[in-house]
């Protein structure tokens, strides 16, 4: 809930388009401001104080406690010009209130905090639960300090600033651990080319397990330490904890939650792992909603996944026994579902049972580790203007670690990359190898954005980066505007009813296939948009497809054509189906193609949504 605090009239009338505009979000607090701050600090997760920043400062002073629960504040000036994150800025949210309110009442939001000012990513903003000096080392990272970051294997964090050093990989346990493999790039800065170094794969071995690690501070300088085990933290170190763990759990019917928590406790704290990279506790179907085993999710903060019996059964595992066969229908519960849960991961602590005082145990664990999933998003940016590339689209080019495009819409977007990005770029006619090295650097565990104009899946890259991909990977598909939308916000509403894209380029496609679903659009008096239309050696594509359309429409249909849509020397003309000049369409072109009902009015092109939509409109 979002607490409303206001003293003035001018200050109440912003405060109420505020309750007005997010009904069921926000609580109004009326009377003496003093008490209203402090009951709206003791039941609101957030505030919004429409008052001057001293005033709020010095009432909000006594109430502070702690970052990890104070409410985010945000305070709004007397004219409504500026919306101020004044506390809590990431954990509190008041950076992205402050954002929402400045929305809402036209104001400017004022942030800050360092890391958002600055474009680094704050450290306790990567999604993952940290431990130590986070704001010592976030300072170091801010002030341009070398900080050194060590980490068990690869994971898809952000791109951290240049100053954030890979360090070798974490010891474990007197062995040696595993190389770190594969990120030293993201050290080296702004815009590298080149192509994707070889990565060694996730090679844990039981011993790296037994904790805690004595990862001995080297200079003593600031570190970032990623990794599942439980480490000696120095004065200057942060620990992130990846989602590396699953539990698998075995329970008989009314086991208590303590016996399932503390038994993961033990086991995890036995083998030097930490609690915070419990990502899921995993059973069979039959255990879905054995209460023991829910708290104990609770309890860690993770959900609880099932699998059949079958499906468990189906599993190898080192520890199979009769008494849950007899039970639920499967050899293994606790091994079986932590393998299942761990995606091939490492069995890192075999089956062991709960030690109740004085009777039998009632619940078995074991912990597997996952291999780190890289992400690989595929997001389009639109047809060139920076207003039509999403938001979405620009949190996931700054979510990346590793940018993989053609180079010409790299540099479109180069200024929203944060500092420490990897940028792969290559020239024109590279599609297939741009696919692989996204894909590549995703399998390798990496955070990677494969670019393209438009939406990134029409007639681009989508298509063979997904070809390629295992279900080794994590996907996000950002969409993004097509030239087809674009072009037609232009044109007027040429989309208005059934439509479809068409490219004519035959480089990749036979002609025949293309002149059939020229034919069949024809036929079936369907508005087509063709990408692709025409380039110098592939000019007599689009006369004959535009015959095609004309054995079925009449010569006035109407014909727009937009080059460079959304662009600085964007240009757009409408025309006929007998008018059209090829010479006006180039490959920066679409041509949109009216049916029998498409019209022309008041120059803008028109396609009615139906006669029967129409006549009912008018009635
Ligand atoms: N993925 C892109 C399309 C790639 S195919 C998208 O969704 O828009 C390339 C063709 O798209 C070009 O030959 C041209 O026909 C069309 N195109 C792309 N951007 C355009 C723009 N801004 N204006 C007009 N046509 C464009």
């Amino acid at each position: 809930m979002i607490g409303l605090i206001s003293a003035t009239a001018a200050g109440t009338a912003a405060r109420d388009r505020l309750a007005t505009a997010w009904p069921g979000r926000t609580r109004v607090y009326d009377g003496p401001v003093r008490e209203t701050v402090q009951r709206a600090f003791a039941e609101c997760e957030q505030l919004v104080c429409f008052l001057a920043t001293g005033a709020a400062v010095r009432l909000l002073a006594p109430l502070l406690a702690d970052k990890a629960t104070d409410p985010g504040v945000v305070c709004v000036d007397e004219a409504g010009r500026y919306a101020v994150s004044l506390l809590g800025g990431h954990g509190g949210g008041a950076n992205s209130l402050a954002a929402e309110v400045g929305s809402v009442l036209a104001a400017t939001p004022v942030i800050t905090t360092a890391t958002d000012a600055t474009g680094v990513p704050g450290l306790d903003t990567l999604g993952l639960p940290t431990e130590g000096a986070l704001a010592a080392v976030t300072r170091a990272m801010l002030d341009g300090a070398p900080v050194t970051l060590r980490a068990d294997t690869v994971w898809p964090l952000p791109p951290l600033p240049p100053n954030v050093r890979r360090g070798g990989p974490l010891g474990g346990g007197g062995v040696a651990a595993a190389p770190l493999g594969g990120d030293e790039g993201g050290a080296a800065g702004h815009a590298i080319s080149g192509t994707p170094k070889a990565v060694a794969p996730h090679t844990a071995s039981p011993d790296r397990t037994r904790g805690p690690v004595s990862a001995a501070p080297g200079n003593g300088g600031p570190r970032v330490l990623v990794t599942d085990r439980v480490v000696d933290l120095g004065p200057v170190d942060v620990v992130l904890r990846p989602p590396s763990l699953v539990v698998g759990v075995g329970a008989s019917r009314g086991v208590g939650v303590d016996e399932v928590y503390g038994l993961v406790l033990d086991a995890l704290g036995d083998a030097g792992l930490s609690p915070l990279s419990v990502v899921e506790l995993a059973t069979v179907d039959a255990k879905a909603d054995e209460p023991g085993i829910v708290g104990a999710a609770d309890r860690l903060g993770v959900a609880v996944r099932t699998y059949p019996a079958d499906a468990l059964a189906a599993i190898d595992v080192p520890n199979p026994s009769g008494a849950p066969l007899a039970a639920v229908g499967t050899p293994s519960v606790a091994e079986a579902a932590a393998l299942a849960a761990g995606r091939g991961g490492e069995l890192l602590v075999p089956k062991r049972k709960s030690s109740p005082e004085g009777r039998p145990a009632m619940a078995t664990c074991a912990v597997v580790r996952r291999a780190p999933r890289g992400r690989l998003a595929v997001v389009g940016l639109g047809p060139g203007a920076r207003d039509l590339l999403t938001p979405r689209a620009a949190a996931e080019l700054r979510r990346a670690s590793v940018l993989v495009g053609l180079d010409q819409y790299v540099d479109q977007i180069r200024d929203l990359l944060r500092p420490g990005t990897r940028v792969i770029e290559s020239g024109l006619g590279h599609e297939e190898e741009r696919a692989r090295t996204a894909v590549a650097e995703a399998r390798a565990g990496h955070a990677v954005a494969l670019i393209g104009s438009g939406d990134a899946g029409v007639y681009a890259m989508a298509s063979p980066a997904l070809a390629e991909a295992a279900d080794d990977i994590d996907v996000v598909g950002v969409p993004g505007v097509t030239a087809a939308l674009a072009a037609a916000a232009i044109l007027g509403a040429p989309l208005g009813h059934d439509h479809v894209s068409i490219s004519l380029s035959d480089l990749h496609t036979p002609w025949e296939v293309i002149e059939r679903r020229v034919r069949a659009a024809a036929e079936a008096d369907i508005v087509v948009t063709f990408y692709n239309p025409r380039s110098r050696g592939r000019d007599w594509q689009l006369p004959k497809a535009l015959a095609l359309l004309a054995e079925h429409r009449t010569a006035k249909t109407p014909v727009g054509v937009v080059r460079n849509a959304s662009r600085p020397d964007g240009t757009s003309h409408l025309t006929t189906l007998a008018r059209l000049d090829p010479a006006t369409v180039d490959m920066m072109t679409v041509v949109t193609v009216g049916n029998t009902a498409t019209r022309e009015i008041a120059g803008r092109m028109v396609t009615p949504r139906g006669y029967r939509w129409q006549s009912e409109g008018t009635r």
